[in-house]
């Protein structure tokens, strides 16, 4: 990590080096593809690969894939380009499915050891049973079976015998411990469903909380980061690596889950949203997953730089937005070259500039970065301005265009708006202005002062181009608190609160030296903002842009 700030994670790896604990550091990366990564994930990542960085470890990328019904390859090929993308790599790609086989015979080895058991409750029984916090669980009747038999029902259970939902394997652990994970957890379950990896071969998938415990110890990793809802499950294991006798024994270190305002974060919600169409897919800009960042227009260092600032520590806070959007000005602020676009246009027709003229002005391609150089811009008789830059009764302190007021044209010279044309509507269609040729930029004009700086493109060459401005999907302050924690029990749940208007989309115009614009190039445009060329909608002959933030913020990083 760029960031050397300590936290307790590194200090535990510092130590077990120091003390010969360990003699390296082997994490791993352990997304289920289910869904595509998302900026909790992106904190996952960060610290993983980052602490091993760091520590000159290795890091894997892990498909936790034991869940045939929900996982999928477009996830995995998602999965990867992501990471990749973030800027980390893998020391080996690996599927738990990788082990199945010999997770299989290390579960075959808890039965011979009197530490499993095959059971024929159902699931809801095993529920009953299991007993709550405050009361201890109820042994199966089928939990005294004998070896042998535990051995045939297993392999049985595997020949593809039984339905789904008709027997378990369990560990044999104990019932009445005050942590439910230890109340004979369930090891394999049967699901007759074809896997990605593994095809028809397997009828019988290990549970999460036996197979991960596996994976890092077969794997050699040294520190298993996750997040600290699986604290409770530590005992377990821990139980598992111990009892399968693994020569390699992981250490399991939780830290606080990352969560932001104004969206949800959780797959299964993000999924939600794609699949009632909510959202364009996966990858919309609003969502706060990697590849709707990036399509919006986020760099891969912005992600990291804003991880990094949220820092590391156990608990689970919930950051600002604007944090994360403060990260992505800072980093584009001397990268992208300014420009001028017209999102909503409103023509205006200077009546004193010749008729067939056009001249080519000097612009700086970003005054914060001189070395970026200048470009040409065209002005004539014709131009666009924004709806939003004429008033026709402005209130006071309105500096823009209004009858009979003068304004700056960026880079141009100074109009007067003389005369306003409408249509039978009554609508502003049109402004008749003259300019003062005396006014032009960078001539060391100082005659006369305006207070208002506007910008425009030129009609006859500007080129037209979609602006997609976002909202957030789900408002903070309408929700009650953060809405990842409604859940089915409150009386709206987050699909209640996304925001209908979290997409404006916008025909206007550029400058014509942008006509060859490619997926992902940014801009700022000026005024309104940084904004990325979107890889999905842009044509040929049409640009789209995305806002990917807008300029100005009264968001100030922590001290
Ligand atoms: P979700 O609840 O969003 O589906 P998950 O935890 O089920 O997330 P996994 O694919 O299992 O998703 O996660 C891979 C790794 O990323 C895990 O180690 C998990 O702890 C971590 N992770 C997931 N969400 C976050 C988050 N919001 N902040 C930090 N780490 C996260
Ligand atoms: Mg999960």
């Amino acid at each position: 990590m760029e960031h050397n700030s300590s936290n307790f994670i590194k200090t535990i790896i510092k130590e077990d080096l120091e003390s010969g604990k360990r003699d390296q550091v082997i994490t791993r990366f352990p997304p289920e593809p289910n869904g595509y990564l998302h900026i909790g994930h992106a904190k996952s990542i960060v610290i993983n690969f980052g602490l091993a960085d760091e520590f000159n470890g290795k890091t894997n990328l892990r498909f936790d894939d034991t869940n045939p019904l929900k996982e999928d390859e477009e996830f995995v090929a998602s999965i990867k380009e992501d990471v990749k993308w973030l800027g980390y790599e893998w020391e080996n790609l690996r599927f738990a499915s990788d082990y199945f086989e010999e997770m299989y015979d290390r579960a075959v080895q808890l039965i011979k050891k009197g530490k499993a058991y095959v059971d024929d409750l159902t699931g809801e029984q095993i529920r009953e049973y299991r007993g709550t916090l405050t009361e201890p669980g109820k042994e199966s009747p089928f939990r005294s079976r004998s070896v042998e038999e535990n051995l045939d029902l297993f392999q049985r259970m595997r020949n593809g015998e039984f339905a789904d939902g008709e027997k378990v394997l369990r560990a044999k652990i104990d019932m009445a411990s005050p942590n439910i994970n230890l109340r004979d957890p369930v090891l394999y379950r049967i699901s007759h469903t074809t896997h990605h990896n593994t095809g028809d071969k397997w009828c019988i998938y290990p549970m999460y909380a036996f197979a991960h415990p596996l994976e890092d110890a077969i794997e050699g990793v040294t520190h298993s980061l996750c997040t600290t809802e699986f604290e409770d499950q530590r005992p377990l294991y821990n139980w598992v690596v111990e009892e399968c006798e693994m020569e390699h024994q992981p250490q399991q270190i939780e830290f606080g889950r990352l969560n932001i305002t104004n969206t949800v974060m959780s797959k299964r919600k993000l999924k939600q949203l794609v699949d009632e169409g909510f959202v364009d897919g996966w990858d919309d800009p609003r969502l706060p997953t990697i590849s709707g960042l990036r399509r919006k227009g986020y760099t891969p260092s912005a992600i990291r730089e804003f991880v990094k600032e949220t820092g590391v520590s156990k608990s689970s806070g919930v950051v600002d937005e604007a944090m994360l959007e403060h990260f992505v000005r800072e980093d584009l602020k001397l990268t992208s070259p300014r420009t001028m676009g017209i999102l909503k246009p409103l023509k205006v027709v200077i009546t004193n500039y010749p008729e067939g003229q056009v001249e080519w002005l000097d612009a700086e391609i970003n005054p914060e970065n001189p070395d970026m150089g200048t470009r040409k811009i065209p002005f004539s008789r014709e131009i666009y301005v924004e709806q939003e830059d004429f008033m026709e009764n402005p209130p006071k302190k309105y500096f823009r265009l209004f009858p009979g007021n003068e304004v700056r044209l960026k880079h141009a010279y100074f109009i007067k708006c003389e005369e306003v044309i409408k249509d039978e509507h009554g609508e502003v269609i049109e402004l008749r202005c003259t300019y003062d040729p005396e006014t032009k930029s960078g001539t060391g004009f100082t005659g006369r002062k305006v207070k208002g700086t506007i910008h425009w493109v030129e009609a006859s060459h500007a080129v037209p181009a979609e602006f997609r401005l976002y909202e957030p999907l789900i408002k903070q302050e309408e929700t009650d608190g953060n809405a990842e924690e409604l859940d089915e029990a409150d009386e709206k749940t987050f699909i209640d609160y996304v925001n209908k208007n979290s997409l404006e989309v916008l025909q206007g115009f550029i400058e014509p030296n942008m006509e060859d614009v490619q997926p992902y190039d940014k801009f700022q445009f000026f005024r309104h903002g940084y904004f990325n060329v979107d890889p999905k909608h842009s044509t040929e002959e049409k640009p789209v842009f995305n806002r990917i933030v807008s300029l100005k913020s009264s968001f100030k990083l922590p001290k």
